[in-house]
């Protein structure tokens, strides 16, 4: 079966480039977002920009899914630190994602774990990890690429008691708000999941202010690497 690859930002910025590099484009909008059907360096992809937050990212998938096929997602995006040795501009690429803000311990849930779900985490796919490690070498040299856990919730963490937390309670790489939703609507679906973030602040008091000035290069460096990707899949 040949591959449809769904390619997700959360943001324009993040996905602005992806849509302009798209050849044979056709956009259609469906439940208040645009979907770009088209090539990507010979590929067929689709890709949206979701909106912020784990509901708006896990339709997209499915409405990817169940209205063009799609085989694998990737998501691209930005994403604070929660570890000292990633710095704001690097990447980190999930081998799995958890939610921070899943909370049932008062059933004898571990936190972090969705009641009834028969995983803890989400996991992605080592071939999609493998390649895009190997992309962001080629096209973004100068650039640290660090392999992990992803942290996801519904909220930006500018904050040190927070970003503690959630340190304490999953060691994850970073934290973002998307992914984990996108790679848990993957694992039901049974279709391939890869999350790029690079860093754009660090989770604490300093995010506010990181944030806005990073972004923009954090979701360039995102976009070269996913193109670069394409090439090679
Ligand atoms: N600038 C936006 C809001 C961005 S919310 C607006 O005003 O509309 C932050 C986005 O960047 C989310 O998509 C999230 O996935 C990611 N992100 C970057 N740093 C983060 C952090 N420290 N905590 C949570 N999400 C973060």
């Amino acid at each position: 079966m040949s591959r449809k690859i769904g390619i997700i930002g959360a943001m324009e910025l993040e996905v602005e480039t992806l849509i302009a590099a798209m050849t044979d484009k056709e956009k259609v909008d469906y439940a208040m977002r645009s979907f770009y059907i088209g090539k990507l360096e010979g590929v067929d992809v689709v890709l949206a920009r979701c909106g912020i937050g784990k509901v708006n990212a896990a339709i997209t998938v499915q409405m990817m899914v169940d209205k063009f096929g799609i085989t694998d997602i990737i998501n691209t995006g930005v994403a604070g630190s929660l570890n000292e040795k990633i710095d704001i501009g690097d990447i980190v690429l999930a081998t799995n994602a958890v939610y921070h803000d899943m909370e049932a311990v008062a059933f004898g849930y571990e936190r972090g774990q969705v009641p009834q779900m028969d995983v803890f985490d989400f996991k992605t796919s080592e071939e999609l990890v493998e390649k895009a490690e190997t992309a962001c070498k080629k096209v973004n040299s100068d650039i640290k690429v660090f392999k992990g856990r992803i942290a996801s919730g519904d909220q930006f963490i500018a904050g040190k008691d927070i970003k503690e937390n959630i340190k304490m309670w999953f060691d994850p790489m970073c934290v973002e708000m998307e992914g984990c939703a996108m790679a848990h609507a993957a694992y039901v679906n049974g279709i391939n999941c890869l999350i790029i973030r690079a860093i754009s602040d660090k989770a604490d008091d300093s995010a506010e202010m990181d944030y806005p000035t990073f972004e923009k290069k954090a979701a360039e460096h995102c976009a070269k690497m996913v193109l670069e990707m394409m090439r090679n899949l």
